[in-house]
């Protein structure tokens, strides 16, 4: 059993009691999921390095995946870096507090457990109001991976947090639904040009409105697999990822082609991960994963619904396809690690 901290909006005196004790918890050394607007966060002392290895074993996570580190305040990042590129001051002052992580060269004060061996550390100021309070009264910077064992789909829910983390942390914060439903999008900062390193909420065309679109690259493995030998510039690209029991295939095309190649693969253990817009396929069973048009949507549900393909007892999905613009780019990457790259155009 986990204990579970509530917070009640109506309560102000019951809710900073729970943030209060999430707080101790965490200057303790202890592991608390706490909520955040992308997913639930697994966190612990980010400059504690006993309590940073715990959550690498409460996740499984491998050593040299760098754990991305939460802040409430601009002023906390100057003790964790050795420079602030003039883009990533450009990028904070627009998209802070918010779904954007940057990447920046660390200070000796980030222990090298946290940044997973490198000599950078990922730093993120969430806006969730929750996260915000905890991370302040914790009067420490956060580590906090995604609350899910390595491998699996991010848990955007506390019932999902709980299926993978019982008896593996100290408490969770209980907060409802994330609002955006997928980790935050990763940047590294050089001069005054921005690389994505992985794609999600603030997208690269938010990006390029503040650097100019000549000074935002995006990193070719966000679409693509790894060749033999490449390094992955981000380290959480290069494992399975985010990903059901299920086998999972892309089907891109139009509506209608996407329905006749589901009603021509249905069998037993076959399900469709579908959109709104392509209603029901007789014969086959499906769940969708929000609006056609609407990539926000998609994001928000994608993780949950690759959960419920698990419970469903599902062996074989086929996804229609997303548009991969915008915020439509985040839900493509992470389909693809789900689907291991199997895509077909129908
Ligand atoms: P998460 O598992 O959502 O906490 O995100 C951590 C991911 O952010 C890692 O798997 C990396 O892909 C990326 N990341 C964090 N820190 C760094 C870093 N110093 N350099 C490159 N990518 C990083
Ligand atoms: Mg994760």
């Amino acid at each position: 059993m986990i204990n579970t901290l509530h917070l009640d909006a109506a309560d102000p005196a019951a809710r900073q009691d729970a943030i209060d004790r999430a707080a101790r918890l965490l200057r303790e050394g202890k592991l608390v999921i706490i909520p955040t607007e992308t997913v639930y966060g697994l966190a612990a002392n980010a400059l504690d390095p006993a309590a940073v290895e715990r959550i690498f074993t409460a996740k499984g996570r491998p050593q040299d995946n760098p754990l991305i580190v939460h802040i409430s305040e601009f002023s906390q990042i100057e003790p964790l870096v050795s420079q602030i590129p003039p883009a990533a001051r450009l990028l904070a002052r627009r998209f802070w507090p918010g779904p954007m992580t940057m990447v920046l060269p660390k200070s000796r004060l980030v222990p090298m457990v946290t940044s997973g061996g490198l000599d950078t550390v990922g730093i993120r100021m969430p806006s969730q109001k929750t996260a915000h309070d905890i991370i302040a009264a914790a009067g420490v910077p956060l580590a906090a991976p995604s609350a899910n064992l390595s491998g699996s789909p991010s848990p955007t829910n506390p019932h999902r947090c709980a299926q993978d983390m019982d008896g593996r942390v100290e408490a969770i914060v209980m907060d409802g639904d994330c609002a955006v439903g997928e980790e935050s999008t990763v940047v590294a900062g050089e001069g005054n040009k921005a690389l994505v390193l992985r794609p999600g909420a603030v997208t690269p065309e938010d990006l390029a409105s503040v650097l100019g679109a000549e000074n935002v690259t995006v990193h070719p493995s966000i679409t693509a697999p790894l060749a033999p030998g490449q390094k992955a510039a981000s380290p959480g690209m290069k494992y399975k990822h985010y990903a059901p029991r299920a086998e999972v295939t892309i089907v891109r095309g139009s509506g209608e082609a996407y329905r006749a190649f589901a009603a021509a693969h249905a069998g037993p253990g076959v399900w469709l991960m579908r959109f709104d817009e392509d209603g029901e396929v007789p014969g086959l069973p499906s769940l969708s994963y929000g609006s056609m048009g609407d990539p926000r949507s998609q994001a928000h549900l994608l993780f949950e619904v690759l959960r419920e393909m698990d419970e469903k007892g599902a062996e074989t999905v086929y996804a229609h396809g997303p548009q991969p613009g915008g915020v439509g780019l985040a839900v493509y990457n992470r389909l693809l690690r789900a689907a291991a790259f199997r895509v077909v155009d129908v």
